[in-house]
């Protein structure tokens, strides 16, 4: 790897010991030399071996032994020469085949065959010893090849690249991630490969790496690719300045583009909602932390909050796969009324809400609300069925919000909510008195956790009298907290409340429990007594455990069942499910009569009044404060008794207030009535004398029954006064 040493081999040969060229000179001299000092030594060393010293004296044979050392020095020289040189030539056979094929596989590049072949290694010493040396020098060179191969064969691109960028090394890899044959890039700098945004960056880190930081990490940057493209890449950069073998900055570049887009795909998961492709409450958020902390800078905003009216009983009537289709829908309306920079996002089940950024977003703010309203007035086709949807819309700007110390989205919701609660399919802007308000409900809503425990809460009871007669004939229960700071407050207040909570239904039992008890205690030995109307509201309706709790409040209280009567909503009928009318008839199985209270303010479609077992019709208030004044009130009544008349239905005026209205009624043939003309809610069942216009009944007032004395609502009501 990119080695740029200035040592040449033929220094480097001139450098080390010149060993082979001397070994035999060597044993030559020292073989020779030993013959001679034999042939010198040896005649002192024959006198001392018995020979006699004038022949050991002799030239002769001082020049036979001289001769005769030299000799055997010259032969024990020939037979080194043969034994050690035979085996050092074995030896370096061996090297140079060795030799060769490292030579050869570092020009082919195929390094299989190369260091395969190792010496038997059969004696420590020095032959033996530079055998083994050998071997592990092969070993060595093995697993440096090993290595090689690695880097060579890995699929990230590694880089060595000088102080300035410039490419020195590069495996071959990059044709793969990058479509660069391999070496085509050495002596290019690494930074033209990379996308504009992101060179500042990597740039930055390699400057840092090679200032002397040991390695660093550039994720997520795009390179070129060869064919233009850009691949999204991660590198780690390592410094290898000073390490003689690399001499560099070392880039391991893996391609992450598979990751990245799974990384998307996730992301826009996780920001997404399935059903619609709209952003969800996480990205909105998101979108809004961004916008309110714009608004510092100046930069005002809008959210609509929407909400839509009737997803249930969409999903109830027709299913949930229609309910979907409708959301689908609403979302592509809504998504058509707004401009490319405006988010909008489906927060929750029916919930969606607008971010609108920018002034001319917070001066449109009430014209997207007006154009999103009147998208939504067209019904929407889902299963073959025309559904009418409409939304409740709240609209709050970053300087109301903000006023009243709230987030966008609070604000809106908040607004929501009052436009919801004021008539549905409505859009109200947030005003800071609607916080104060919310607050309000929240500080109410908490106290209503505790208002059973703390026995605060009491029934009303509001006489329902035969208009004919003047007599009372049963009574309905009504609702009133009575809160230890606020003092008495109406249901209109608390009822909404206690559905959102689910509280409803511990209290919606209590009041079936309480009423029937007073219902019973007003029973007469034969059964007799007024009647008692219970209010139950649809989230208590829908309650498992409705059936069981009535069966369980009349076992408890001894009434029969014929004086109990439960007042439904249209509402609830128009859902018409199965399990609607299974529980309708289940409480009429128990004997329990069923009224249909507020009639004709709801769906008032009469096909309903046939398959459901209602037994009473309860004519709103709003058509009875017209009877005695509007013909068209006075038509609508007329028409509700006809069809009393033909289902064989009972007939209850509600909210009558005076004695034109009841002469009107009774006229039209309404049989009962209820309203403040004829008593009001009070804490025990009473009435009062009605004030009759008509000679025909003028001494007729209204007779009660069984009376109440004063103050005990235990007590049973007695005939008033005049009856
Ligand atoms: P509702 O069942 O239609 O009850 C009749 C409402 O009209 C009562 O209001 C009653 O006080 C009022 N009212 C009666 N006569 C007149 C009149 O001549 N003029 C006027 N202006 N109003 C009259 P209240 O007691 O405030 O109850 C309001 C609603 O709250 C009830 O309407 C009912 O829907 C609900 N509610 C009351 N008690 C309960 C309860 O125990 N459970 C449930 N779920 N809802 C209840
Ligand atoms: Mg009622
Ligand atoms: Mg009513």
């Amino acid at each position: 790897m990119g080695r740029t040493g200035t040592d040449g081999p033929t220094e480097r040969r001139r450098r080390g010991v010149r060993l082979t060229q001397r070994v035999f000179w060597d044993l030559a001299v020292y073989m020779v030399g030993l013959g001679v000092v034999v042939g010198v030594v040896f005649p002192p060393f024959a006198v001392w071996l018995g020979v006699p010293a004038q022949t050991a004296g002799r030239p002769l044979f001082v020049t036979a032994c001289l001769v005769a050392g030299v000799l055997v020095g010259g032969l024990s020289y020939a037979v080194c020469r043969v034994v050690v040189g035979g085996r050092l030539s074995l030896l370096s056979a061996r090297l140079r085949t060795v030799a060769d094929g490292i030579t050869q596989a570092s020009r082919t590049g195929d390094w299989s065959q190369s260091t395969s072949q190792r010496i038997d290694v059969d004696s420590d010493d020095p032959l033996g010893q530079t055998a083994r040396a050998f071997n592990s020098l092969l070993d060595s060179l093995e697993d440096g090849e090993h290595f090689r191969a690695l880097v060579r064969n890995a699929s990230d691109v590694i880089t060595v690249v000088d102080r300035a960028g410039v490419i020195t090394y590069q495996t071959p890899s990059v044709g793969w991630v990058l479509g660069h044959p391999p070496g085509a890039l050495i002596g290019t700098a690494v930074h033209d490969l990379l996308h504009p945004e992101d060179l500042p960056g990597f740039r930055a880190r390699l400057a840092e790496v090679a200032a002397g930081s040991e390695h660093t990490a550039c994720p997520g940057a795009r390179m070129r690719h060869r064919n233009g493209t850009w691949r999204w890449t991660e590198t780690v950069v390592a410094n290898l300045l000073t390490d003689p073998a690399v001499n560099g900055l070392v880039l391991t570049t893996r391609d992450v583009g598979d990751r990245r887009e799974l990384e998307e795909q996730l992301r826009a998961q996780a920001f997404h909602d399935p059903l619609t492709g709209l952003p969800n409450r996480a990205l909105f958020m998101e979108r809004l932390r961004a916008a309110e902390a714009g608004e510092r800078d100046g930069v005002p905003a809008a959210v609509l909050f929407l909400d839509l009216d009737n997803l249930k009983t969409t999903n109830d009537d027709i299913g949930h796969d229609a309910g979907d289709a409708l959301l689908q829908v609403v979302a592509r309306r809504i998504g058509g009324v707004l401009r490319p920079g405006d988010t909008l996002a489906r927060l929750a089940g029916d919930e969606f809400a607008v971010l609108l950024v920018g002034e001319s977003g917070v001066t449109q703010a009430p014209r997207v609300a007006e154009r999103v309203l009147s998208v939504l007035e067209e019904p929407v086709v889902v299963v073959d069925r025309a559904v009418r949807t409409s939304v409740s819309l709240g609209i709050a700007t970053s300087d109301t919000a903000a006023a009243s110390g709230i987030g966008l989205l609070r604000a809106a919701d908040i607004a929501m909510y009052v436009a919801k609660t004021s008539g549905k399919g409505r859009c109200e802007v947030f005003a800071p008195s609607h916080h104060a308000a919310q607050l309000d409900r929240e500080r109410l809503q908490a106290d209503l956790y505790h208002a059973l425990d703390r026995q605060e809460l009491v029934l009303y009871y509001q006489p329902i009298v035969d208009l004919a007669s003047g007599d009372v004939r049963g009574y309905e229960a009504l609702l009133r907290w009575e809160h230890p700071d606020r003092g008495l407050i109406p249901p209109a207040q608390f009822i909404a409340l206690a559905e959102e909570s689910g509280l409803i239904v511990p209290i919606g039992r209590w009041v079936l429990h309480e009423a029937a008890r007073q219902a019973g205690v007003w029973q007469g030995a034969d059964g007799g007594g007024p009647r008692v109307s219970v209010n139950v509201s649809v989230r208590q309706f829908q309650h498992a455990g409705l059936v069981a709790d009535v069966a369980d409040a009349l076992r408890s209280s001894g009434l029969s069942p014929a004086r109990l009567t439960l007042e439904i909503t249209e509402s609830l009928l128009v859902r018409d499910t199965v399990g609607t009318t299974v529980k309708l008839q289940a409480i009429k199985d128990l004997g329990v009569r069923l009224a249909l209270d507020d009639f004709g303010t709801g769906y008032s479609s009469l096909s309903y009044l046939r398959r459901f077992p209602i037994d009473v019709l309860k004519i709103d208030k709003s058509f009875v404060d017209g009877v005695a004044s509007s013909t068209e009130d006075r038509a609508v009544v007329g028409a509700i008794v006809q069809l009393g008349r033909t289902l064989d239905l009972d007939l209850v005026a509600e909210g009558i207030e005076s004695g034109d209205e009841l002469a009107a009624l009774e006229l039209l043939g309404v049989q009962y009535g209820q309203g403040y003309h004829l008593g009001r809610p009070a804490p025990t069942a009473t009435g009062r004398p009605v004030d009759r216009r008509r000679p025909a009944s003028a001494g007729a007032a209204l007779r009660v029954a069984p009376a109440p004395r004063s103050g005990r609502p235990d007590e049973l009501p007695r005939p008033a006064a005049g009856g």
